[in-house]
């Protein structure tokens, strides 16, 4: 009914108005007073409730797992004392094929013998034309390629600080891990998944019949990622 939308949106606004209220009542009779640390760790996570004033940059809200900013390359966790550690892009170069304004831009690392080198020498990602769509991300075969968290990158700069190259890029798994804790399991299980399917399959080298039915496993395995049930 016309207006019925109108009513229903003031209902809504009034009930976090409430709430809000409610909840520094309830964290005041614990705490004593109002915003200390506990009732302020509450209103900065996804649990947080009501209408409230968040005091940014002092004061931040948790963003969800599956929030996406600009793309960052997962490497392995470097040794102590290390900078470096094994990079997981093999420079294969999808996710600068699908890249909707192409903002991904990689060199190909060689070996001395001349022949393809599988990381990259060079990569680059625009960040003032990166759109944040995550494409990148979904098509990496390898999962060297996330959606970071960090959205606090403006700068007064205009020449080529949001052009990050690949040291800015490189992020090791454990970040990974810390900010989208469910979604790097699930895709550790389907590695490994694949892992055993690949050991499975040359155990079984010469042996016809089940390797359609293994692939299908696999599909199921990483269906389950993009379909969000594990995570
Ligand atoms: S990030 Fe992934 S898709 Fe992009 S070049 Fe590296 S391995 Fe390929
Ligand atoms: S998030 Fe989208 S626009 Fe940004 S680099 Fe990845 S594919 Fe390109």
């Amino acid at each position: 009914m016309y207006g019925l939308g109108i009513l229903k949106g003031m209902a809504i606004t009034i009930k976090h108005f409430v709430t809000s209220y409610v909840d520094d009542i309830f964290w005041a009779s614990r705490g004593g007073r109002y915003y200390n640390d506990a009732a302020l760790t509450v209103r900065q996570s996804l649990e947080g409730r009501g209408v409230v004033t968040v005091f940014y940059p002092e004061e931040k809200l948790a963003v969800p797992e599956r929030f996406r900013f600009v793309p960052f390359l997962v490497t392995d966790d470097p040794a102590p004392g290390q900078k470096w550690a094994h990079e997981w892009c093999t420079s294969c170069g999808i996710c600068a094929k699908v890249c909707p304004p192409q903002c991904i831009w990689i060199k190909r690392g060689t070996q001395p013998n001349g022949r393809p080198k599988p990381e990259p020498e060079e990569f680059y990602i625009d960040i003032d034309i990166c759109m944040n769509c995550g494409l990148c991300a979904e098509f990496c075969p390898f999962d060297a390629i996330k959606m970071d968290h960090d959205y606090e990158l403006a700068s007064y700069d205009r020449t080529t600080a949001h052009i990050h190259d690949k040291e800015r890029l490189s992020k090791p798994l454990s970040y990974w891990r810390e900010i989208a804790p469910r979604k790097a399991e699930a895709e550790a299980a389907a590695r490994d998944f694949t892992e055993q399917s690949k050991q499975k399959k040359k155990g079984k080298r010469g042996e016809a019949g089940d390797e359609p039915e293994d692939r299908l496993e696999e599909l199921k395995a990483r269906q389950l990622i993009y379909k969000g049930q594990l995570y």
